[in-house]
């Protein structure tokens, strides 16, 4: 099963109370591919500029992510993004985006990409997140995110691209802001009949939700020692998340899905998100194994048991 990746490969500098980094490889389409590896056949959609170094090429390249559609515009600069976290590491203020050659993306799809089963569109503008999946031919599950700019000024956009969405994965602010409800089953409930028949509410440390119409599942978040740098920590989830439901070739039939898969898949992403803090930027990426993976699975499933 293959899973096409869509969104930002970046350069991100990023400060934290333990430590700074001026510049590293980042992009949420960085995080989700590097997180669904290792689970399922990951194809990215992307643009870099000519910067773009051979070693972070090298990196994707090792997990035997497909870079076929990974456009690079000579003469152009990576997009690039630096934040700063604050004491706690709840919030982050972003210092400088530079869109470089994302502010022209127009994702296109080479055409060994356009049979595979399953999508997941990263935060990009709804209009290119509808072009992408109206370019496959096939498609059994798509999902996404998005964030709060799309929601407020690309209101109209985003409504039309979530009909065709299976599932929707924002945070707890973008649930609140899109549905304009502040209690979240409220707000699910409002999310829910725009078109995703799956919603997944991401709380940060707290954990997240999983909603569906006529039931919801809660997972805390996993209690690190440590939590070195939260950047791309969502995106892992929806990495583990989606890689998962690809790897097992979980999809809807006969209008019903497997909700015990949802359910391990939501386990999955909290554990790859969870993991993703434990270093700088994609660092944690390059030695973790599929063994400690399944360790933090198991641990997961002993801390919830009652
Ligand atoms: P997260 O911490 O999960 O929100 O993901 C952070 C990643 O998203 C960083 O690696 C950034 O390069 C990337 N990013 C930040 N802002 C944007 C944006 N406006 N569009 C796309 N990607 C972004």
């Amino acid at each position: 099963m293959s899973l096409i990746v869509v969104g930002s490969v970046a350069y991100d500098g990023v400060e934290t109370p333990h430590g700074k980094v001026d510049r590293m490889l980042g992009g949420a389409a960085t995080y989700i591919a590097l997180s669904a590896a290792y689970f399922t056949d990951v194809k990215i959609v992307a643009v870099v500029g000519d910067d773009f170094a051979q070693k972070d090429v090298d990196l994707l390249l090792s997990r035997k992510i497909d870079l076929a559609g990974l456009e690079r515009v000579a003469g152009g600069k990576t997009f690039f993004w630096a934040g700063k976290y604050s004491p706690d590491m709840n919030d982050r203020e972003t210092l400088r985006t530079d869109l470089n050659v994302f502010a022209e993306f127009d994702p296109k799809l080479p055409e060994a990409y356009k049979s595979a089963p399953y999508l997941f569109l990263g935060n990009i503008q709804p209009e290119l997140q509808r072009s992408v999946r109206s370019q496959m031919n096939g498609v059994r599950l798509t999902g996404g995110d998005t964030m709060n700019y799309w929601i407020a000024d690309f209101r109209a956009q985003l409504l039309q691209t979530l009909k065709q969405w299976d599932f929707l994965l924002i945070n707890d602010s973008e649930a609140r802001q899109l549905s304009g409800e502040h209690n979240l089953r409220r707000a699910a409930a409002k999310i829910l009949d725009l078109g995703p028949h799956t919603l997944i509410v991401k709380r940060g440390e707290y954990g997240a939700i999983l909603f569906r119409r006529d039931c919801h599942f809660m997972v805390p978040g996993y209690l690190l020692e440590d939590v070195f740098d939260p950047t791309g920590a969502g995106d892992c989830f929806a990495g583990g998340f989606i890689g998962y439901l690809s790897g097992q070739g979980i999809s809807p039939r006969d209008g019903g899905i497997d909700v015990a898969a949802l359910r391990r898949a939501v386990i999955y992403g909290s554990v790859m998100g969870s993991f993703c803090c434990e270093k700088f930027g994609v660092d944690r990426f390059r030695t973790l194994t599929r063994e400690e993976i399944e360790a933090r699975y198991q641990e997961f499933k002993t801390c919830t048991a009652f």
